[in-house]
């Protein structure tokens, strides 16, 4: 299954909520939004039965986001009933953190394979700035139990001027003390970061220049082949970190990720301002191959290179003007969509 610029279908994040328990700056900064329907999110089931019709055609890698995925009552029950599933190689989550403490052991117990944890600053008053809630020791405990209990974790920094880029060696450092990779994002323009300009944004080079004052030479990982966004290093005593630089270089050219919002809508690029309607079709009891049919159509007519587009335009600002995402479709949302 190969889209128009030959990349295959992998990867889907599934979106399990739209809602969250807090409001980064960089990713829900309003103070209003509108919520999708409680009735028109999928049950376990209808996303279960969804996920056999993506892995029948090729998808092995699925990760559970939102929204924060932990505020989906009982999510570790989803989790059970995809885990097991042939042809499924990898299942992951990203969390916020908060209510992690609470649920890896249900989490891993149901099958969960990797976890990833989003933390962008060590300092509780800044964390309360950029997430406006004082839940930094919760999310420290959250990344204690998911080391505890997998040994290792990835954790997610959106890396942001003027508001953490002088933490990039403590949260190195940090990621060593808990078997935590750490991936620096640079912060992108997408839908809901309403308050994104272009000198807000850290870039790869910049990041790379900070460390390497620090740390000495810094080596790239070989990993030439892979899909996945991240570039990682390694500094000299073998500690891993990662770049996203899906800002300043994309990687569109690779990408094989699409994301499925809670309420069944496919979204084939994290820029894309339309998706494909699955739930109609799936609640109208739709028969699978039909299903197979429209999924595997809606991919092989896929061109979209959101990032690289974005990057040509040159002059840019916020994806969507506020007015545009507040009050009319959440759908545009990141927190909707999934990152
Ligand atoms: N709530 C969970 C969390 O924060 O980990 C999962 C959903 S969140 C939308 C997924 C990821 O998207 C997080 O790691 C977050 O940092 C990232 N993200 C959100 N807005 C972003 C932006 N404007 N630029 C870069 N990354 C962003
Ligand atoms: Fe922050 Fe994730 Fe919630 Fe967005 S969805 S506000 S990134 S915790
Ligand atoms: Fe993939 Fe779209 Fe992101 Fe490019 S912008 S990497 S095509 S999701």
């Amino acid at each position: 299954m190969n889209d128009t610029l030959g990349r295959p279908l992998r990867n889907l994040r599934l979106s399990v909520t739209d809602r969250c328990n807090l409001r980064c700056e960089y990713c829900m900064p309003e103070d209003d939004y509108v919520w999708l329907p409680r009735e028109d999110v999928l049950h376990f089931e209808e996303t279960s039965a969804l996920v056999d019709v993506f892995l029948s055609l090729g998808v092995d890698k699925i990760r559970l986001t939102g929204g924060e995925p932990l505020l989906r009552r009982d999510v570790a029950a989803l989790v059970q009933m995809i885990a097991s599933k042939p042809g499924l190689k990898d299942l992951a989550l990203t969390t916020n953190g908060v209510l992690l403490a609470d649920q890896i052991d249900a989490l891993k117990a149901a099958g969960l394979g990797r976890i990833t944890v989003s933390l962008d600053t060590l300092h509780a008053d800044r964390f309360k700035a950029l997430t406006r809630f004082d839940q930094l020791d919760a999310v420290h405990t959250g990344i204690a139990a998911a080391h505890r209990v997998f040994g290792q974790l990835k954790i997610d920094t959106v890396v942001i001027r003027g508001v953490n880029d002088d933490e990039l060696i403590p949260l190195v450092e940090y990621g060593r003390s808990v078997n935590g990779e750490i991936r620096f994002i640079e912060y992108m323009d997408v839908g809901g970061a309403s308050r994104w300009s272009p000198e807000r944004v850290v870039s790869r080079r910049e990041i790379l220049d900070t460390l390497t004052q620090h740390y000495g030479v810094i080596a790239p990982i070989d990993e030439s082949g892979s899909s996945a966004p991240a570039a990682r290093y390694a500094l000299k005593d073998g500690t891993t970190f990662g770049i996203i630089a899906s800002t300043t270089d994309p990687f569109c050219r690779t990408c094989d990720r699409s994301r499925l919002t809670a309420d069944g809508m496919w979204y084939l690029c994290l820029y894309a301002t339309r998706g494909l309607d699955l739930r109609a079709p799936l609640r109208q009891h739709m028969p699978v191959d039909e299903l197979k049919a429209l999924i595997a159509r809606g991919w092989g007519a896929r061109d979209d290179r959101g990032a690289e587009d974005r990057l040509a335009l040159g002059e840019r600002r916020a994806f969507v003007p506020v007015q545009d995402l507040l009050k009319k479709d959440p759908h545009l949302e990141m927190h909707t969509r999934g990152g």
